[in-house]
Parts: structure tokens; sequence; C-alpha cells
């Protein structure tokens, strides 16, 4: 597949804990490249914004809460494949049951607290680019 974009976000507890460098040092030693990266800090609106795919469930209320809760940087990434082969970079959601190597399971604490944000698919990577960066931040 051509190159393409996914995005990342490198969540509160992560950043809280000073991981975000070393984290994107092992993105772009994997082949990624940053189009677009900055920190913000969502407000509760924003961040069910953003994760508006999971209203209803059971944990959409504590997640956007987490989300909410502390800065988060945001990056586009670049790379042959991106989407698919970073989730396979980042592993399974829950860093329990993450493969050795991957982001999830190095930084990962909890369900919650799983370092990591990736894109589930090309349409959900535009979607998610344009929520954080206009055409102006991104090279
Ligand atoms: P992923 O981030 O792997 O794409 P999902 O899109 O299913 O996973 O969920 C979004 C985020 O919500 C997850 O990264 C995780 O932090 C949190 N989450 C998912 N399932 C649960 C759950 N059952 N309980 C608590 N938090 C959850
Ligand atoms: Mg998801």
């Amino acid at each position: 597949m051509a190159n393409n974009i996914t995005l990342t976000i490198i969540k509160p507890y992560a950043v809280h804990e000073g991981l975000a460098g070393e984290i994107f040092d092992r993105i772009t030693k994997t082949g990624y490249k940053i189009i677009a990266l900055k920190q913000v800090h969502l407000t509760k609106k924003q961040a069910e914004i953003f994760y508006s795919v999971h209203k209803g469930k059971d944990f959409y209320d504590a997640l956007t809460d987490y989300m909410s809760s502390g800065p988060i940087i945001a990056s586009i990434l670049e790379k042959n494949n991106a989407v698919e082969d970073y989730r396979k970079f980042i592993g399974s959601t829950d860093p329990v049951k993450a493969k050795n190597g991957t982001l999830r399971k190095i930084y990962g604490f909890s369900l919650s607290k799983n370092a990591v944000h990736g894109s589930d698919s090309d349409k959900n990577a535009e979607i998610e680019a344009n929520f954080f960066f206009s055409g102006l931040e991104r090279y």
C-alpha cells in the first residue's frame, strides 16, 4: 500500500510521566515520518467529540474524563501502510495482552492508561487528523 497517514496520541499518563520523547524516538526509528505534532489539553466536550464512535459504551464517560484530564500530544504520522502497521506497533488495547516490544506493552499501565492512541482505518485517520490539525500545521 502507498504511503498513508495515521493519527497517534500520547495519552495523559504517558505525557505526565515524561515518556513522550522516548515514544517518539521509537516511532521515528521504526520509519514513521512526523507530519504534524502538538501538545493540547482537550476539554471534556472535545474528548467526547473525538471519541464519539464510542458514545453509549460503558467506558465512554471514564474515557473522555481521562482524555481531558491533562495535556496530550497529538501527531500525524506517515509511512507505507501506516494505519495497519501502527496498530501492530502499538499492540492490543489492553497492555497486559499486548505483545512484547509493542508501545502499549512497554509504556502502558492499564486499559485506560495504555500510553497511546492509533487510528483504526484510513477514513478515521483522516477524520482524526482533521480534528487536531489544519493544513497549515502539516509538513
Ligand atoms: P483502541 O484504542 O485500541 O482502538 P478502542 O477504540 O476500542 O481501543 O477504545 C478506545 C480507548 O478506550 C482504548 O484505547 C482504551 O483506553 C479505552 N477502553 C477501551 N475499552 C475499554 C474498557 N472496556 N474499559 C475501559 N477503557 C476502555
Ligand atoms: Mg480505537
